[in-house]
């Protein structure tokens, strides 16, 4: 990860939503699965206190200051501040923004069963023609697992959602980008599909 600064020992991306929003589409043009996580306060304190959180968030590709906690942080101490809170649920909704021209293609994963669904409802009556080509909710077992990646990857998904809350979300990305050889970005939402389907 480019270009970071440390809030209690966590990478957080010293960029603007602007910033984010170009970034995850480079992400989508470029080879490989690109970790994009979403940290608030809460979650930073997580990851102080979780070496195995700590080194998946190392790993991301992008780490936005979910809560004006996290810049207010970086100004307390010394050094480079954060330029300004950049939401999970503000980035995914300025990505869906462009999902049409650009080719985004979504999947929404996590969430108790029905919400994904939901969710994507809305977004399609929000975003005229957004391809949202598969949901699946956050409830399940290890033995699911296999069949839930197949379902991601037979959807034809290129920018993965995924919502189980933290650390959940970050270490099932972490675990299984290598299974996923179409998903280009992968963003860890905690309650955003909560928050779309209203
Ligand atoms: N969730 C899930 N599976 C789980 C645990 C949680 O799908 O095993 C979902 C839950 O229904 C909610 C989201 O994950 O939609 C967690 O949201 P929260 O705001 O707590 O996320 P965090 O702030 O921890 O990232």
């Amino acid at each position: 990860m480019m270009n970071t600064i440390e809030i209690l020992g966590v990478p957080i991306s010293n960029i603007t939503m602007n910033g984010a929003v170009e970034k995850v589409s480079e992400f989508m043009k470029s080879d490989g699965l690109h970790p994009v996580y979403t940290p608030n306060p809460e979650i930073v304190m997580l990851a102080k206190g979780n070496k195995a959180f700590l080194e998946v968030i190392k790993k991301a590709d992008l780490v936005v200051p979910d809560g004006i906690g996290v810049v207010i942080a970086s100004k307390l101490q010394k050094g480079e501040r954060l330029p300004e809170r950049v939401a999970g649920y503000d980035l995914v909704q300025n990505t869906m923004k462009r999902a049409v021209k650009e080719g985004y293609k979504y999947y929404f994963f996590g969430s108790k069963p029905g919400i994904a669904e939901e969710a994507a409802q809305k977004m399609r009556e929000t975003y005229p023609g957004i391809q949202i080509v598969g949901t699946r909710d956050g409830y399940f077992k290890k033995e699911d697992e296999p069949a839930i990646i197949e379902d991601i990857n037979a959807s034809g998904a290129n920018i993965l959602l995924v919502a189980l809350g933290a650390p959940k979300q970050e270490m099932w990305i972490e675990e299984n980008k290598h299974l996923l050889p179409n998903v280009r970005v992968a963003i860890g939402v905690g309650g955003s599909l909560d928050g779309m389907a209203g």
